[in-house]
């Protein structure tokens, strides 16, 4: 991999960084990682402030910026250097003045944070910049010496909206954070729907994007969700009524609908919320206590969640690398992401293909319109259809011989998403015929309690009650860390056959990993367990070989995110305070060192690394030093997280202590361990929506194995696997290849950890020397 501080090769550069359009949770976390990035690599750094208007006014607009200017940036919500729509931009006169006081300040590259216009408006500067340099000589503005050194301009773009509007990137820096602030008002609002037995119309964001409202209705299992990019039906009226009316019939006592303020029918007649209350509360029709609910600004406000804020760092990191790297024939690139992967694409195409989603709007061609949207989003669609119409849809329904009956066993500690993961997977085998069964309480549950309590242990899902669990945390059918071969193989085959179970389907952490590798092994001895098998990883750890990604992992970054800003910010009377938080992870640092990224921790601590008397020294002597060069302007305390197994020794609070003593009335330090905390109350959107879309992926895997022989399950390596996220890519691996070839069983997690390489960007962005010895 090539190194995360590349070598400065040609002249010194100056780069600017700008926000522009509309705020988004996350651009703060962009901008601090520019900048201080911008410094390590031996640029220098600036801000444009107030976007385009800065660039156009220039003078005091355009700021120098060093090192500490953006200390603690991450945890402040909008922007700190100023936002603004800018008129004069749209116009050649604005850009000339534009190139005029870039050269005058001798910024040659430019980063721009910003929504598809202002990536748009980048684009056009960069391709005019020749004739604009060319005419500021022509009119006297400026000498052929003085643009000389300034013949190319670099323009990287980085996505920030809250809207998730561009194409060619899954997520756009703030987007998950408005979703998560639209989730929270969502769950509040059914609180009260539900004890009112009442109906509640919630619009969100999103004129040409439907991102937002399809995302939230997927989180938070919204009865109808109407979407700029694919209307309803014609009938879309008789639709809505006839999906709430079942939802009421089976028992519902609320009633959610989510409206994107760009939502409209086959014609393009906008449909408002005013419109759907009034057909809710129709006397002839549903006759429902029907509210409204504008979410309005709330929904772009507060400070970012985690996810915003490591992809905010990353991509910033990224955005100075490729202006390091861009040549003249380099296309302007933009940062985006696809699934788990960080990638430079070109701006011009990007920005092309969201205007033609517009326009395909406006024109009424719904299909173009979903087809240029990311594959993710028509999942996400077609996910949420299955979840909304579970028992409706007789079209999707298998003849009777293909259906199949599915074991359902949450295995490991809870974590968030399993619940979610658990109600779309029973939604979608009610759609298709299947016969969802629920195991109680892991192998221990399903080994002990079947024969004192048949109906209790193992029993069929009842849609209704799970229908309740978009949102919930925990594990509603309870889980366990005991294995099968704990309770003996053969008693567990006997109850795979008891049970006639064609398919199974385990939501778990490491525990459920070796779970699927000792049934995958036992297969050959027993003819009831050859059957499709596949895993959901769901562990706040990350831990699970086969994926980069575990469900709930996020919802215990955002818990560990939000309690480091309440620890560092109770620092602010004193200032000079050293917090040492112990973070949950198992024996992997993923979670210590994605939270270390997303709160500007000074040294994260890993399994991985570990800890040696050297290194603490080391971090001692350089707390010394930072905190006695701080001007006393910064407010809040300074964090170290350690993982609770980085060392069997050096504990928080030993190294909390070693501090403490060390610094010598300096400054203090103090240890903190958050605890269960981490695993999260209500889990993250993320989580949540991710659970829906990788459950249904899996019961149709399950699904393409129906009625195959024992012989041919043992042969098809891919009848046992894990579902994954890796790279830009959802996959099953098989079990026999990931137990194998990327298990490090010893230490309970994968042996490549995708994330290793993040652990640098810690230490670069928090100024940690280089040369700290590791063990
Ligand atoms: P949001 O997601 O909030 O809409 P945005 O970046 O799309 O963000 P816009 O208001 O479209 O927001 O654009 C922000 C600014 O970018 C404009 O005020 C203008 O200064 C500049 N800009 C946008 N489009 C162009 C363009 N076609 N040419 C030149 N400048 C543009």
């Amino acid at each position: 991999m090539a190194p995360i501080v590349p070598p400065l090769s040609g002249r010194k550069r100056r780069i600017a960084v700008m926000t522009s359009g509309g705020d988004s949770p996350g651009m703060n976390g962009a901008i601090r990682a520019v900048i201080r990035m911008a410094i390590e690599v031996g640029c220098e750094s600036y801000a444009v402030l107030e976007g385009y208007e800065g660039l156009v006014q220039g003078g005091d607009l355009i700021k120098r910026m060093d090192w500490e200017d953006v200390r603690g940036w991450q945890s402040e919500g909008g922007t700190l250097i100023g936002t603004a729509r800018c008129l004069a931009f749209y116009e050649r006169a604005g850009r000339l003045k534009g190139a005029k006081n870039m050269i005058l300040n001798g910024i040659d590259a430019l980063i721009i944070c910003g929504g598809d216009g202002s990536l748009t408006g980048a684009d056009k500067f960069r391709t005019e910049w020749p004739s604009l340099i060319g005419e500021l000589v022509k009119t006297g503005e400026l000498t052929q010496e003085q643009i000389d050194p300034f013949k190319q301009l670099n323009i990287v773009g980085l996505v920030g909206s809250i809207d998730n509007d561009m194409s060619g990137t899954d997520a756009t820096i703030g987007c998950f954070s408005a979703l998560a602030n639209i989730c929270e008002m969502i769950d509040k609002v059914e609180a009260t729907a539900a004890s009112h037995s009442r109906a509640f119309v919630v619009e969100v964001m999103g004129r040409h994007c439907g991102w937002l409202a399809l995302m939230a209705g997927v989180a938070t299992g919204a009865d109808f969700v109407f979407i700029p990019e694919k209307p309803r039906s014609e009938n879309w009226r008789d639709e809505m009524c006839k999906v709430i009316a079942r939802h009421r019939e089976i028992g519902k006592r609320k009633t959610i609908v989510i409206v994107a303020e760009g939502a409209h029918d086959m014609q393009g007649n906008k449909i408002s919320s005013e419109m759907l209350r009034e057909l809710l509360a129709d006397k002839k029709g549903l006759a429902l206590d029907t509210r409204i609910t504008v979410l309005g600004h709330v929904q772009r406000g507060g400070t970012a969640c985690a996810y915003d804020r490591y992809l905010a760092t990353l991509q910033g990191v990224e955005a100075v690398r490729a202006v390091l790297d861009a040549t003249p024939d380099t296309p302007t690139p933009f940062i985006a992401i696809n699934e788990n992967k960080i990638t430079r694409k070109p701006l011009v195409q990007a920005v092309l293909d969201t205007q033609a989603v517009a326009k395909a709007i406006e024109n009424q061609d719904f299909e173009r319109a979903m087809s240029l949207r990311d594959t993710e989003f028509s999942d996400f669609h077609q996910a949420y259809l299955t979840t909304t119409t579970a028992d409706l849809d007789d079209a999707r329904r298998l003849p009777d011989k293909k259906r199949m009956r599915i074991g359902i066993i949450h295995v490991g500690a809870p974590a968030g998403g399993v619940n979610a993961a658990t109600r779309a997977a029973v939604a979608y085998c009610l759609t298709r015929g299947h016969t969802p069964i629920a195991i109680h309480n892991g192998f221990a549950g399903f080994a002990r309690h079947h024969d004192d309590k048949p109906l209790g242990a193992v029993r069929e899902f009842d849609w209704l009650e799970v229908d309740g669990w978009a949102s919930k945390g925990g594990s509603e059918i309870g889980m366990n860390r005991e294995l099968p071969g704990d309770s003996g193989m053969e008693l567990i085959a006997s109850l795979f056959s008891k049970y006639k179970f064609d398919g199974l389907f385990i939501i778990g952490g490491f525990e459920g990993f070796h779970a699927l590798s000792q049934l995958r092994e036992a297969r050959e001895k027993y003819s009831s367990l050859c059957i499709p098998m596949t895993l959901l990883p769901a562990t706040i750890s990350n831990n699970v070989p086969g994926t980069e990604y575990s469900l709930g992992s996020d919802t215990c970054l955002n818990e560990l995110v939000a309690y480091c800003d309440k620890i560092k910010q109770s620092a602010s009377a004193s200032r000079r305070r050293v917090f040492v938080i112990e973070t949950q992870g198992g024996r992997s640092g993923y979670v210590a060192t994605l939270a270390g990224l997303a709160v500007g921790a000074v040294a994260v601590y890993t399994p991985e690394e570990g800890i040696n008397i050297q290194m603490l020294a080391a971090d001692i002597t350089h707390l010394k030093e930072v905190f006695q060069q701080d001007s006393g302007q910064s407010r809040a305390g300074r964090l170290i997280l350690v993982n609770e197994k980085a060392s069997t020794v050096y504990t928080a609070k030993l190294i909390a202590d070693m501090i403490k003593v060390e610094a010598n009335g300096r400054f203090e330090s103090r240890d903190s361990i958050p605890g269960h905390v981490q695993q999260g109350g209500v889990p993250s959107p993320m989580d949540r929506t991710r659970a829906v879309r990788l459950a249904i992926k899996c019961i149709e895997h399950l699904e393409s194995y129906e009625d195959r022989g024992d012989g041919a399950i043992l042969s098809d390596s891919h009848s046992a696997t894990v579902i994954g996220i890796k790279g830009a890519q959802v996959v099953f691996s098989p079990m026999k290849e990931v137990e194998e070839i990327e298990t490090d069983w010893k230490n309970r997690r994968p042996l490549n950890e995708f994330w290793t390489p993040l652990k640098e960007v810690v230490d670069v962005l928090s100024g940690r020397p280089k040369d700290i010895p590791r063990p």
